[in-house]
């Protein structure tokens, strides 16, 4: 007997027969004999709708009091998800109860629409399970120390699952979703795009916070912190497939760098069009200058990603930076109202039309050369980079956002991934 958390996205959970399936899925795996937890998402474009239904009434909500109604808002599309699958779960005559994250609880931090989780009381859970009931609970939300209902940021019903197969110290943790696995790329964007029968756990880190949205970086992030046993793999399989071959299927996150994957040297490509490209020109060069720049930004919890600044000519410099595009805005009427004045810069631009483009890999450590390839690729399509930044394990590009799927299929191809082995 196992005890195994699974996680189903919204794709998963997107219509009464999906959850019917669910339920069946999981009644097999308790069947099986084991003990489970499952974490659900809202039901697909629930949390969309409910975040539309608020901009509606408050078309821009920044204050800390409005941040938190958008908590209790956007939270209620997976209370829905729990009730129902509970009741198809029943209807299978498997004992189950639901809980939202507050009734657990799952306490977080108070930063609304992206706390982070800090403790788990597992001694609910535990009594459910030692009754032979399943226990279902929601994903994406959790509770403040003051009881305020709070969300993890989208996609966040990963890291739910995740959280909660650390504090349980559960055997494994299942993601199901609506891929089969995590791929070379999205395979949405290249059809060609192989699946990794594994992937280390850095280069999923990479990916997720590069953009690939199969993981949210955060689960990837406490599966490596409290050694998770973490698999993603397809609710989309007939639910009655040998249980056995279902438990090998998908992409297994690994600790260890084996051999064979060291001999990718690229692994994956992560794109992110979430983000948008600010630039001050003709700053005085001189010490201090990014700290005047970027001190009042990060001052307003405004999160900086890529910088570049430019070699000085007569002592003034270009100096340029991304922001996350709901950032966007914001940004700049901060960077005319305070930091124009005190640094004396002659212009401030903009453009939101950017992308990252990032190509990942451990094998980058070993090898010279990744990035001219990268950047070759890119220059025969007659792609223009804005930015470069790297770091050991992977080479990310700023780019005009129209070029962003040649570019992913440029590299894709650049790399040999279509002919990636599965390990
Ligand atoms: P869920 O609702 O199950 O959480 P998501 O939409 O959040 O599902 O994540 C799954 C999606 O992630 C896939 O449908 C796919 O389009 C996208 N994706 C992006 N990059 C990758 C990748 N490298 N491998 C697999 N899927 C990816
Ligand atoms: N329902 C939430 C979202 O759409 C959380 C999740 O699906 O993981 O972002
Ligand atoms: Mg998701």
């Amino acid at each position: 007997m196992a005890l195994i958390v699974h996680k189903y996205g919204g794709t998963s959970m997107g219509s009464p027969e999906r959850i019917q399936s669910v339920a069946r899925r999981v009644a097999k795996w308790v069947r099986a004999g084991h003990q489970l937890v499952v974490v659900p998402s809202a039901m697909s474009g629930e949390t969309n709708r409910l975040l539309a239904l608020a901009r509606q009434v408050a078309p821009e909500t920044t204050t800390a009091e409005g941040l938190r109604e958008l908590d209790m808002i956007a939270s209620t599309g997976e209370q829905v998800s729990v009730g129902l699958l509970a009741l198809a779960l029943h209807a299978e005559g498997v004992p189950a109860v639901s809980y939202t994250g507050w009734q657990v609880p799952i306490e977080t931090d108070r930063s609304y629409t992206k706390a982070r989780i800090e403790r788990i009381d597992d001694g609910r859970m535990r009594a459910d399970l030692a009754t032979g009931k399943v226990v279902v609970i929601t994903g994406f939300q959790g509770v403040d120390d003051d009881g305020h209902v709070t969300t993890l940021g989208r996609g966040g019903s990963d890291t739910s699952a995740v959280a909660i197969a650390a504090a349980l110290q559960a055997d494994e943790c299942l993601i199901y979703t609506d891929v089969d696995g995590v791929y070379t790329t999205d395979p949405r964007i290249v059809a060609d795009a192989r699946r990794l029968a594994t992937i280390s756990f850095e280069e999923m880190l990479e990916m997720a916070s590069l953009g690939s949205k199969v993981l949210q970086i955060r689960s990837v992030e406490f599966a490596g912190k409290y050694r998770v046993p973490l698999r993603v793999l397809s609710s989309f399989t007939p639910w009655d497939i040998d249980i056995a071959e279902e438990a090998r299927s998908g992409t297994l996150i690994t600790f260890e760098e084996d051999v064979k994957m060291e001999q990718a040297v690229v692994s994956g490509i992560a794109f992110n069009r979430d983000e948008a490209k600010i630039s001050l020109m003709g700053v005085a060069d001189k010490p201090g200058v990014a700290h005047m720049i970027l001190g009042p930004v990060a001052d307003a919890n405004i999160d900086v990603d890529v910088i570049i600044q430019n070699v000085s000519h007569d002592g003034r410099t270009d100096f340029s930076f991304t922001v996350h595009r709901n950032d966007y805005a914001r940004t700049m009427d901060l960077l005319k109202s305070v930091v124009v004045p005190k640094t004396g810069a002659a212009e401030v631009s903009g453009d939101a039309k950017i992308c990252k483009v990032s190509i990942v890999g451990i094998g980058m450590r070993s090898h010279v050369g990744i990035a001219s390839k990268m950047f070759r690729a890119l220059s025969e399509e007659g792609i223009n980079i804005q930015m470069i930044s790297t770091s050991e394990i992977k080479t990310s590009v700023v780019i005009d956002e129209k070029y962003m799927e040649l570019a992913v299929r440029a590299l894709h191809k650049a790399f040999d991934l279509e002919q990636m082995q599965l390990t």
